[in-house]
């Protein structure tokens, strides 16, 4: 790089070029690298990486139907958009639809979904949408109702974790891609790691997971920073919604968000190295870990007699909503004690993870 011009004078920041073209004027600094590069390179490093994670990773076959979960938010929104280009430009071979849940949450869902189906015409994916109502016989809205604003995401984590896979079964699909990103992934390295859970914390970095499951899970955007989403929707004018959730109670998970965003800010690095210290973390083989098994009731995989949805579930219909959250009363016999016991181990497992949405399935 030179440091001077012809007559000698130092050359200003303000006349650089991409640093990737070395020919256009730099249009943004890319959060990841702190480069300073024109809209045109951020497209291609942007859906390059993303490209040769899905090539390096093995994540889909030829000829595989894929199910986009879709929420219209800014992740998911721009997966489908990537996802459909990659597909096209690089001959994958898939067969790509979009698959959204509808919670029942009045006044966001509801507008949300008119995205996702503003994006079905927009990316020509069709669209699958289940809900709460058909697949459970209740909305979170009528959830919220009834216990209130205090355990809803881990209902409504739950049972959209099921809702995905049941779609997804229903639309013979062989996977099932989410729009997690690498500030989602290592957020739960940390909460894993805060909570000490060591099982989940093994698994927590995979790329693919649910192999073992009715329908195994990807995460094309293991790698890709949020912030980096955030300007390849806005500089390509995706459409999509980004308003937070009527419900949202941002607890534990936002404290840990914003440790890693203020982490960022210092070192943009440290996301990856979050990620790959989860990636490296080896379980002792001394540690018990679960036994998959099916819900005797559904029959959808759980390491427990009811699955963690059938469980809540109950608990909503038996008018003891508390049921599976926490401590409970008012079971009296030995049976019901069991079953108590075992709802809160169960649900246990889920309270940190279902702080908020979109995260909740690693
Ligand atoms: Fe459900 Fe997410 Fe809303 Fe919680 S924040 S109630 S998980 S949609
Ligand atoms: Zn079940």
């Amino acid at each position: 790089m030179e440091n001077g011009d012809a007559n000698g004078k130092p050359k200003r920041a303000v006349g650089r070029l991409c640093s990737i073209c070395n020919q256009k004027k730099p249009a943004l600094k890319r959060p990841k690298t702190l480069e300073q590069i024109c809209r045109e390179c951020f497209y291609s490093v942007f859906e390059e990486e993303i490209h040769n994670v899905i090539v390096d990773n093995h994540l889909f076959k030829p000829g595989e139907r894929i199910a986009v979960a879709a929420s219209g938010g800014k992740d998911s929104t721009v997966l489908a958009y990537v996802l459909s280009e990659l597909n096209r430009r690089h001959n994958y071979g898939l067969d790509l639809f979009l698959l959204s849940v509808d919670e029942g949450i009045t006044g966001y869902r509801d507008d949300s979904l008119e995205t996702v189906k503003r994006n079905e015409v927009q990316y020509g994916l069709p669209l699958k949408v289940v809900s709460y109502k058909d697949l459970y016989s209740w909305t979170m809205d009528e959830i919220v109702k009834t216990i209130g604003l205090k355990n809803n995401c881990t209902f409504c984590g739950v049972f959209r974790r099921q809702a995905l896979d049941r779609g997804a079964a229903l639309m013979r699909a062989d996977k099932l891609v989410t729009g997690h990103n690498a500030d989602d992934m290592a957020e739960t390295v940390l909460l894993n790691i805060l909570r000490g859970d060591i099982a989940r914390l093994s698994r927590c970095t995979f790329i693919i997971t649910g192999e073992d499951g009715p329908i195994p899970r990807c995460k094309p955007f293991k790698y890709t920073y949020e912030k980096e989403i955030v300007m390849y929707a806005y500089f390509k004018k995706l459409d999509y919604f980004s308003t937070e959730c009527i419900y949202s109670p941002n607890a534990y998970r936002g404290f840990a968000r914003e440790f890693i965003k203020d982490l960022e800010r210092i070192r943009p690095q440290a996301i990856l190295d979050i990620i790959r210290s989860g990636e490296n973390f080896r379980i002792s083989t001394s540690t018990k870990m679960p036994e998959q098994g099916t819900c005797e009731r559904c029959g959808y995989i759980s390491s427990q007699k009811l699955c963690k949805a059938c469980l809540l579930l109950e608990g909503l219909n038996r008018g003891l909503p508390k049921l599976g959250i926490g401590r409970s009363r008012g079971l009296n016999s030995a049976k019901e004690d069991g079953e108590q016991r075992m709802l809160r181990s169960e649900v246990k497992g889920s309270n940190l993870q279902s702080k908020q949405c979109g995260t909740l399935d690693f």
